[in-house]
């Protein structure tokens, strides 16, 4: 069988990272059988269904990684394919013509009302002739579901569930101003971008058995199912904006790192064995849906920002400190030039062993953009004592008898110690509030190399007041 799956989110504006962790199980479930991974959007609410809104789902995916083989379809273009399919199950009968009007169904449903059950279609249309038709009344059309026995799905997660088909009306293909219902449109895509496996969230589950008696109508065959339950709050509520970000563009504006959330997603909700952090093409190797749990998952940002701060270390130097620089412009108002993005980029090593996310990492390169007289924090100005400040000035001629390497001044700042008989720690502290204004910050001799020797006195000179 060729696998060919497909991640059909509904363009609502933003992807929300349940819908995300979906992408991302059908994107390795692909790769790891050699298959297809394909996009529908459905945009079919056309309220809601902007071009914005759909870029905003194509950029989350493109930022996690997660493209599509094929170009992506647009469940809009296909109305006259789904209408084409209802009329074949008219011609077969599989489908009918009910004329229902509106008070009728209210009626109907008052009735379910008052005795407590809940509304059913009663099929009153199922074999009336169509000759009797109250005239004006444009129809919806129904499936002819079948009546007795069962519909039964042997879903790849949740096993063997089953429905009785009195419990299930005749549902709506084709509404009455001629578009095509969701259940139906769905199932007519699926048959036709030849899906073998459609992976989604339990939410659906429910619509599985419906879109099951379309596929049975047609004589299509089935896909496999596989509904992967969803992603809750810590709490155990339903993964809301109150329990912090939801949406993946969201999430790539605080700093974390696309693969960082492919992994963390990957194992919300799917494990092998004790393996925490796993390269892409681990994933692929190892991702399978007999790994997927049956519980819902539970939302834990702090391990989040730990799987963050494990990817950062990692990443390599340039492409964070082009993102730093990016970020720096965007939330600090800092237009940072070429020799600012170059001692960023030699900083890097230091900078990322103390950062977690790409939002503090671009506060931890502040000081690097910043200019003299530097912000200081209150721990980093009591180090600046009378005693430090002549300490400062003694260094800085030490310092140009150095070819500013870091091994050199390194060197210069321990012989100064030992000749002062102070710790190294009791130069290089006041030093580092000096020149980054904290008490933390990368080794700080790398700083000083980076900075170079007309900065570093610069910012020296601030603080000695000269
Ligand atoms: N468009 C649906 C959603 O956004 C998914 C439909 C499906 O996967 O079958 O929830």
């Amino acid at each position: 069988m060729t696998i060919r799956v497909r991640f059909a989110p509904s363009p609502t504006g933003m992807l929300h990272i349940g819908g995300a962790r979906t992408a991302l199980f059908n994107y390795l479930f692909a790769r790891h059988h050699g298959g297809q991974f394909l996009l529908r959007i459905e945009d079919t609410d056309r309220e809601r269904s902007t071009p914005e809104a759909t870029q905003v789902i194509l950029d989350a995916l493109d930022w996690l990684d997660l493209k599509s083989d094929e170009p992506p379809v647009y469940q809009s273009t296909r109305y006259a394919r789904h209408r084409e399919v209802v009329e074949q199950m008219l011609a077969a009968g599989t489908a009918y013509r009910c004329y229902c009007s509106r008070e009728e169904l209210a009626e109907l449903r008052a009735e379910a009302e008052r005795s407590k059950k809940p509304f059913r279609y009663d099929g009153r249309w199922r074999d009336r002739d169509p000759a009797e038709a109250p005239p004006g009344v444009d129809p919806v059309i129904r499936l002819r579901a079948p009546r007795e026995g069962e519909t039964v799905i042997h879903d790849l997660v949740q096993g063997e569930v089953r429905v009785r088909n009195a419990e299930l009306d005749d549902m709506i293909l084709l509404r009455s101003d001629g578009t095509p219902t969701y259940l139906h449109a769905v199932v007519v895509d699926d048959h036709d971008m030849a899906i073998s496996h459609v992976i989604r969230g339990d939410d659906h589950l429910t619509n599985t058995f419906r879109q099951a008696q379309i596929y049975d109508a047609m004589g299509w065959a089935r896909p496999n199912f596989a509904h992967i339950p969803l992603i809750h709050g810590a709490d155990g509520a339903k993964l809301s904006k109150r329990h912090g970000a939801v949406s993946v563009l969201q999430f790539r504006d605080e700093g974390y790192l696309p693969e960082a959330l492919c992994n963390y997603l990957l194992r919300l909700g799917w494990g092998h064995g004790d393996a925490e952090i796993l390269p892409r093409d681990q994933q692929v190797a190892l991702f399978d849906l007999d790994g997927v749990g049956r519980a819902a998952s539970r939302m834990d940002y702090a391990k989040l920002v730990h799987v963050n701060a494990v990817f950062l270390r990692a990443a390599e130097d340039e492409r964070l400190a082009a993102d730093i620089v990016a970020r720096l412009a965007r939330d600090h108002g800092f237009t940072v030039g070429t020799e600012a993005a170059g001692r960023i980029a030699m900083l890097m090593p230091g900078l990322k062993e103390r950062a977690r996310t790409l939002a503090e990492l671009a506060e931890s390169a502040l000081f690097i953009v910043r200019e003299a007289p530097l912000p200081m924090t209150e721990k980093a100005a009591a180090l600046l004592t009378e005693a430090a400040r002549d300490d400062l000035a003694a260094l800085l001629l030490d310092f140009d008898n150095t070819d500013f390497s870091k091994a050199a001044l390194h060197e210069a700042m321990k012989a100064y110690a030992e000749r002062e008989e102070k710790k190294l720690g009791a130069i290089a502290q006041p030093l580092r509030a000096a020149l980054t204004g904290s008490t933390v910050s990368p080794p700080i001799d790398a700083v000083m190399e980076a900075l170079g020797p007309i900065e570093v006195r610069k910012r020296i000179f601030a603080v000695l007041g000269e």
